[in-house]
């Protein structure tokens, strides 16, 4: 079986980097990655500036996003914003977005990768707990989007990355609310594609699995779902470094002709994973969540 690509669990920089390693895949190239403090958008951020690009990350943190950009830039010599906002305020995207031009000069490539999630039945989510998933998945990634159109791409291209989700493929249980979002998600990434491909913008979904060493899984699925995955036909948790890999390849020119489309990476865990209420519903209430 092949060998995964190195992780680490937290949100630091890889140890050494040596797997695929192309410093002019993205050269000078700007990433504006909303989430990229933390988890799988911290170590996409990691991976384009390996591969030679700058990085605006943003999210609502901004000890955390100061602390992320330094680990960063002393790990990969190239340059990196933090910058704070919610991707549920458009002002504050506008702000965000007018700061990173004036320090950049340019945006090539939006990785939407803030999402909000947690275990909850349908029957006991809160009309306001469904919206605030709603807000800051699906809303908040026409948002940051839409500003970005508005102030680069539209005269200038570009490619857009939506981090999704399997989870309203087979209809996870107690993930209605995310698995409606992502699934909205998926469907403005081939609206937008449709729309905006004659002005050069590629707009992509990339739908990962389970992947270790992240607040998603550790929120979503703790130990109960990591026996789980074994039956999958990877039998193994992907990791971090591997999502990175695959967003670097939408994002970059070797995928210059691929717009509209779903990447799924999850090993094929989507295909055979068991749609376990009770194990799900054990998990949710041993966490309290
Ligand atoms: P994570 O570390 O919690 O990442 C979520 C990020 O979103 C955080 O950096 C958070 O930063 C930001 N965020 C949340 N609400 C925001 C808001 N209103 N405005 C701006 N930023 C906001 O979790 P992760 O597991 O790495 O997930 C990353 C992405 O992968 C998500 O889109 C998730 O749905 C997707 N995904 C993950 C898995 C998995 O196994 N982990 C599986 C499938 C899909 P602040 O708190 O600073 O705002």
């Amino acid at each position: 079986m092949a060998q995964p690509p190195p992780d680490v669990g937290e949100d630091d920089c890889l140890p050494e980097y040596r797997h695929l390693f192309c410093p002019d895949l993205l050269r000078d190239k700007v990433a504006f990655i909303t989430g990229g403090g933390s988890g799988i958008g911290f170590r996409i951020a990691e991976i384009f500036m390996r591969h030679g690009c700058h990085t605006v990350i943003a999210s609502r943190s901004l000890p955390r996003l100061l602390m992320a950009a330094k680990k960063l830039s002393a790990a990969t010599g190239q340059r990196c914003l933090p910058l704070s906002l919610d991707v549920r305020a458009p002002p504050a995207i506008m702000t965000a977005v007018d700061q990173a031009l004036k320090e950049f000069g340019k945006i090539d490539i939006l990785i939407n990768c803030a999402a909000g999630n947690f275990l909850c039945p349908a029957s006991a989510l809160s009309f306001s707990a469904f919206k605030t998933v709603m807000d800051i998945d699906t809303l908040g990634t026409f948002n940051v989007s839409h500003v970005l159109y508005e102030k680069f791409f539209r005269d200038h291209g570009g490619v857009i990355v939506n981090i999704t989700a399997t989870l309203g493929t087979r209809g996870q249980v107690l993930q209605l609310h995310a698995g409606s979002a992502k699934a909205a998600v998926d469907a403005m990434t081939r609206h937008l594609a449709v729309e905006w491909g004659p002005q050069n913008i590629r707009v992509n979904s990339l739908a990962p699995g389970p992947i270790s060493g992240t607040e998603g899984f550790r929120r979503l699925a703790g130990d109960s779902k990591a026996s789980k995955v074994l039956a999958s036909p990877l039998q193994r948790l992907g990791n971090k470094t591997e999502i990175a890999h695959s967003v670097l390849y939408l994002a970059s020119p070797l995928a210059s002709y691929v717009t509209g489309a779903l990447l799924v990476v999850d090993g094929g865990t989507w295909l055979t994973q068991p749609n376990d209420i009770k194990s799900m519903a054990d998990f949710a209430s041993s966490a309290k969540l």
